[in-house]
């Protein structure tokens, strides 16, 4: 008879396989993939040794989409054809994202339950598709250098990233044929990178300037996880700005200002964003621009130059830092390290301009292009299960509250924003009307107390609740965020135990701009939203008193009233009528006291009738014991 292996308490078997894990940065400009190789974390290379993979994607009309086109080949080859930036267009509907779209060559078909597909010349396809083509070029690398398929990823995403868009990129990932361990928030990556979570407790900065957007993130690191405390950011600053104002620099130097089509827009801004790069290894750049003539035009540009044309846009970079400060409720001299990402933070400026905010020198060491897809694949490693002993847990935190829809268009929280996840939240509610039987659960997002100025993420209905009186049924509704964000929604009713619930799969997502929006309005508007949910509160209750004493005196006004009785009880009902839709929640309110008073005998009276009937009703010895 075989006999199992038990190895040694603590002690991991030593026949554990090592499984094959990577660590994926998806990024709006370059995508990256990382494994853990000897106990190292490296990002593998294409076969030139490139290891950043431009996030583009050229659709032919025969044969398989390219990935990872060089500028060149994207400046002068087929514009209409070639998606970059599909990042943007994650999660988002067609409505989101109609400003945004048209800064980009390709075009947007309006497609079903708006989701927004692109338009080429091999077909429609979505930014999901769009991003699994890169993913599965990351992984058809990675398998290669490890001989074999990969067991799990983990993918990073930004941190506001919400819950459509984490979804998107999901769907992306299984489009792909990758199976996802866990998202990792972009800044927590680059925190893992530098091994922060190996030494002491504290608050950290993580500023990523890529190549069109910029985040700012604060981490707290203690009792070993990791919590992000706030993101602030701009969706629309990055190297391609920088890359903008060079040109512009260099068409006003070649004299070429108002003759530039977009083609030769285009080649300027790619000659400036050579220059840019070399700037950072070089004290000047030679450039040579060709005219409209036919000319060309030579000149050189040094860093000092370089500096003084870029500076404002780097100067943007501070007021996020700012706000990032005070939403995350810590001053300047709380933060014990600055970690830098993103390709533009190559440039001494923003090393330097970022440094002095913050009064420290930041971390650079590691090549801030790779970072975030370093700290995947060391996550990747450990979740994969290559590092028994490491129980590393990481916080993150949901950017926007969930709740559920009440009676009077009102929101209940059931998850306040900034909650860390996982997290499993239950309230119990209860039917609004005698004998209802079912209960439309609608799920939204947002911090105001009025649904129609939230998002709605989902609607859903629970059936089969028994027949009873209006507040009688239990309805236990519970939320469930996983660690990748995903929020899963479930009701119970706990008499009968019927339940349903879905997992939130929102069709399309919030820009961060919107979030932003979103919770600005909800503090200019605190003060009205809350004498609008008095209101609101006063008008659902008078409405359910109204409601329940109707169907009292069908029932039972003849046999236990007085005309006197009645009448009074009717003066109030008309009284409170005439006011409960109204605006005066004090006139709903006096109205209600009213009517509580001249019908509370008569409540009373049913109550004693009724325990009257259901004691006649029995046998005495089913009340025994
Ligand atoms: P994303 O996270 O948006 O995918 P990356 O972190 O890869 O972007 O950053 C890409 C940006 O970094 C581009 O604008 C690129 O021009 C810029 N970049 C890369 N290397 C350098 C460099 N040496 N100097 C300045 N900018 C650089
Ligand atoms: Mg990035």
């Amino acid at each position: 008879m075989a006999l199992f292996e038990i190895s040694e308490p603590g002690e991991a078997p030593s026949t554990l396989p090592h499984r094959r894990a990577a660590g994926i940065d998806l990024g709006t400009t370059n995508s990256l993939v990382a494994t853990v190789m000897e106990e190292v974390a490296a990002t593998i290379g294409d076969e030139l040794g490139q290891h950043l993979l431009p996030s583009v994607v050229r659709y032919r009309a025969d044969g398989s989409p390219l990935v990872g086109l060089t500028n060149q080949q994207f400046i002068h080859d087929d514009p209409l054809n070639t998606i970059s930036s599909v990042k943007r267009f994650m999660g988002r509907g067609v409505e989101d994202i109609q400003t945004l779209a048209n800064k980009f060559p390709y075009e947007f078909v309006h497609a079903e339950r708006g989701m927004p597909r692109i338009k080429t010349v091999a077909g429609d396809f979505s930014p999901v598709e769009v991003s699994a083509e890169i993913l599965k070029a990351l992984k058809v690398r990675v398998e290669q250098t490890l001989e074999g398929p990969l067991d799990g990823v983990v993918i990073t995403v930004p941190a506001y990233f919400d819950d459509a868009q984490r979804q998107a990129t999901k769907d992306a990932a299984h489009l792909a044929g990758l199976k996802v361990l866990r998202f990792l928030n972009e800044p927590t990556a680059a925190a893992i990178a530098y091994g922060l979570d190996q030494g002491a407790e504290g608050i950290h900065a993580i500023y990523d300037l890529g190549g069109g957007t910029f985040d700012i993130s604060i981490l707290r690191f203690s009792k070993g996880v990791f919590e992000v405390l706030a993101t602030a950011g701009d969706s629309a600053l990055g190297g391609d700005d920088i890359d903008r104002a060079i040109a512009e620099w260099l068409l006003e130097q070649a004299d070429i200002g108002a003759d530039a089509d977009h083609k030769r827009l285009q080649e300027v801004m790619y000659h400036a964003r050579v220059a840019k790069e070399l700037l950072t290894e070089q004290d000047s750049v030679e450039l040579t621009i060709r005219r409209p003539d036919g000319t060309d035009w030579h000149g050189q540009m040094n860093r000092a130059e370089f500096a003084e044309q870029i500076k404002p846009i780097i100067h943007r970079t501070l007021a996020p830092c700012k706000r990032v400060l005070r939403d995350a409720g810590i001053e300047l001299r709380d933060i014990c390290e600055v970690v830098m990402v993103g390709g533009s933070t190559r440039i001494p400026l923003v090393r330097e301009m970022a440094g002095k905010f913050f009064h420290c020198e930041p971390h650079v060491d590691i090549d801030p292009d790779k970072v975030v897809a370093i700290g995947a694949a060391i996550q990747a490693d450990i979740l994969a299960g290559n590092k028994p002993d490491n129980d590393m847990l990481l916080l993150d935190v949901i950017p926007l509250s969930l709740g559920i829809e009440t009676m009077g268009d009102l929101v209940e929280k059931l998850i306040p924003r900034n909650t860390t996840i996982p997290v499993t939240r239950g309230q119990k509610f209860t039917t609004f009307k005698d004998g209802q039987t079912a209960m439309a659960i609608h799920v939204v997002q947002g911090e105001r107390e009025l649904v129609r100025d939230n998002r709605s993420l989902a609607r859903f209905e629970l059936q089969g609740i028994p027949p009873m009186v209006a507040g009688a049924a239990h309805i236990q509704v519970t939320f469930q965020v996983d660690a990748d964000g995903l929020l899963s929604v479930s009701a119970k009713e706990q008499s009968t135990g019927v339940e349903t619930g879905i997992v939130v799969k929102p069709s399309y997502g919030l820009s961060d701009g919107e979030v932003e929006k979103m919770l600005r309005d909800s503090l200019t508007h605190a003060s009205d939203d809350v004498n609008i949910r008095r209101l609101r509160e006063y008008q659902v209750e008078a409405e359910r008193a109204f409601n329940v004493l109707q169907v009292a005196l069908n029932e039972n006004g003849e046999q236990l009233l007085s005309s006197v009785e009645r009448a009074r009880i009717d003066t109030a009902l008309d009284a409170l009528q005439s006011v409960r839709q109204g605006k005066d929640y004090l006139a709903i309110k006096k109205a209600m006291t009213v009517l509580d008073r001249v019908s509370s005998e008569f409540a009373e009276r049913r109550m004693n009738a009724s325990i009257h009937d259901a004691l006649t009703g029995h046998k005495v010895n089913e009340f025994s014991e």
